[in-house]
């Protein structure tokens, strides 16, 4: 009988957890020491998000290519790589949030003008979306492309929190084109066109990730950059933002897992025996880390289907994030002593969850996300939250 995809996955991917969390203290002392971890031998190409035509050499389980292109599979591998460093697995070359972006939204010239470039060589791609005045909310956006709405214009704008960027060669900018929430839209973008220019900025977790912020001079873009062109504008600009949003927040509630995990094993590292609290402590973590699984897979399975509304998504946020907060609240208590100076791998993990807590909606809005789906659908949607 084929062995469940999870425990095929631990197998192929665990080397690569290890390798992640030796190299993750080095990264967050210095975020540009990442190319050290990119000559590890981690096989980045293949977490890189590439679709069937665009991967040569896709990793092989048992013998069989896996894409990890479906949502299923991209938490089951994000949980078992954050396991060895969250940041990382955010921070990695590869397609990432703009290359979902582009399979809901890009046409095949966009798709390949994309792609190809991400499965040459390892590269990093940025998705360009909230703003230092406006947040991530993307109906009020200030960045605009000052054209005649047909998308050819000058790109104008300031995004902040964008990750990768700093590297990137290419990646989406959501800009206005026209007045209006169907004025909003997202282009292509090169990183070495004029009037572009994206520096890191300091931050205090997930610094794998290199947050960065962009100027956008009057950056010249054309009609072919502008994304889902030949689709209607209802359907190329929020929506597609939403989209994204709704597809990866089962990806970001694994990284919680992970750095929940990362706590666990931690703590077993260091205490050989525990007294019965402890232990008591530490089972229930366990108990509540399955839960919290099922519930990020449930919420991946309705994204594979069709069937994601969201709620599922952002209940599956807020509670991973809730239980990567717990354990590594409880951590200090566990392993004794300061734990900034004596064990400086649990006070990274402590500032990674602060930012885990921002990154796609902050879990007052997730709950919102969840309530809103209970008003509109019922009890389905909201029983899974507190
Ligand atoms: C590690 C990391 C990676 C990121 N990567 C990217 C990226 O690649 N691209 C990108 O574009 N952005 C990225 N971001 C930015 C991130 O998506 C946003 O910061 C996040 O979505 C929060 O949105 P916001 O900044 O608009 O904050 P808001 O949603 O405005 O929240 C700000 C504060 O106000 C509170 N609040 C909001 N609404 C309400 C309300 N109705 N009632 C009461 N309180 C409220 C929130 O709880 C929060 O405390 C990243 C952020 C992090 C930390």
């Amino acid at each position: 009988m084929q062995r469940m995809i999870a425990e095929r996955l631990q197998d192929a991917l665990l080397p690569f957890q290890h390798t992640l969390r030796e190299h993750a203290l080095a990264i967050d002392s210095d975020p540009r020491s990442i190319s050290r971890v990119l000559d590890s031998g981690v096989p980045f190409h293949q977490f890189a998000g590439l679709p069937r035509e665009f991967a040569s050499d896709p990793l092989r389980v048992d013998g069989e290519a896996l894409y990890l292109t479906s949502c299923e599979e991209r938490v089951i591998a994000t949980e078992i790589l954050a396991t060895g460093d969250a940041s990382m697995v955010v921070g990695a070359p590869g397609a990432s949030m703009s290359g979902v972006l582009i399979d809901a939204l890009g046409s095949n010239r966009q798709r390949e003008r994309f792609y190809s470039r991400v499965a040459e060589r390892p590269i990093w791609t940025f998705f360009g979306l909230t703003e230092p005045n406006r947040g991530s909310d993307a109906a009020s956006l200030e960045t605009l492309v000052d054209g005649d709405g047909s998308g050819e214009g000058r790109l104008i704008g300031h995004k902040k929190f964008v990750g990768n960027a700093a590297r990137a060669e290419i990646g989406v900018v959501f800009a206005r084109f026209r007045p209006g929430p169907l004025g909003i839209g997202a282009v292509l973008v090169e990183t070495d066109r004029r009037g572009f220019e994206a520096t890191p900025l300091k931050t205090l977790g997930f610094r794998g990730v290199q947050l960065s912020e962009i100027q956008l001079d009057a950056v010249p873009v054309v009609g072919a950059d502008l994304l889902g062109e030949h689709l209607t504008p209802s359907r190329r600009g929020i929506l597609g933002a939403v989209q994204v949003f709704n597809a990866l927040r089962p990806v970001v509630g694994a990284l919680g897992l992970g750095i929940a995990s990362a706590g666990l094993d931690y703590v077993r590292r260091e205490r050989r025996s525990l007294r019965q609290d402890e232990a008591a402590t530490m089972e229930n973590f366990d108990a509540r880390l399955q839960t919290v699984r099922a519930l990020v897979r449930r919420a991946a399975a309705l994204v594979d289907n069709g069937q994601a509304d969201g709620a599922m998504s952002s209940a599956a946020k807020v509670l991973s994030v809730e239980l990567a907060s717990a354990v590594t609240q409880q951590m200090p208590r566990l392993v004794g002593g300061a734990i900034r100076w004596e064990h400086p791998y649990l006070d990274k993990l402590r500032r990674d969850v602060g930012a885990l807590e921002l990154m796609e909606g902050t879990s007052l809005i997730q709950r919102q996300n969840v309530a809103t789906g209970y008003l509109q659908r019922g009890l389905g949607a909201a029983r899974v939250a507190k």
